[in-house]
This record gives structure tokens, sequence and C-alpha cells, in this order.
């Protein structure tokens, strides 16, 4: 349960840019996670490679403003 103000829609998941951001490894993408953002962050491990969230459609509509959703716990 999260409290995004980023509404969990397919919309929203198909315009998410996480699958093309260098941190996105191949246990985020065995399952096609994404949209961490309004989800929460992933249970797998990652090394932090640069976060592209900003040049994201999704982040500039709702204007979030952090970076790394898939790392940490929510903070818009
Ligand atoms: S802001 Fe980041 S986590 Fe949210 S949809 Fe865009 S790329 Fe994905
Ligand atoms: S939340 Fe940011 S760092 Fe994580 S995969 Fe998406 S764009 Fe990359």
């Amino acid at each position: 349960m999260t409290n995004s103000i980023v509404p969990d829609i397919e919309e929203n998941a198909s315009r998410c840019q996480c699958p093309l951001c260098p941190t996105y490894n191949e246990c985020m993408e065995y399952d096609d996670q994404r949209l961490f953002c309004s989800r929460g962050n992933t249970e797998c491990n990652l090394d932090e490679e640069g976060c592209i969230c900003g040049e994201c459609p999704v982040w500039k509509e709702y204007m979030i403003k952090s970076f790394y959703y898939c790392r940490s716990s929510l903070k818009i």
C-alpha cells in the first residue's frame, strides 16, 4: 500500500522510463517491474547507476520531485 499521488494505471506504466534506465536490471526486468513512483520500491538488489525519472512524462505530469523510487520507499 502506498500513498503516491501517481495513479497505478496502464497509461502511466506504459510511459514509465524505468526500463531504459541504467539502474534497471535483470531482476526488475524479469517480471516487468516499473512505475515505482506509484507502486513503491522493488525487492530486487540494485546498484545505483543513475536515475532518469526526471526525463519521464509521468514525473513531469504529476510534478513529483524525487529520484530512485525503485530503491527507497516513496518520497514524492
Ligand atoms: S517517474 Fe520514474 S518510476 Fe515514475 S513512471 Fe517515471 S521513470 Fe517510472
Ligand atoms: S526509479 Fe529511477 S533509478 Fe529506478 S529504474 Fe526508474 S528511472 Fe531508474
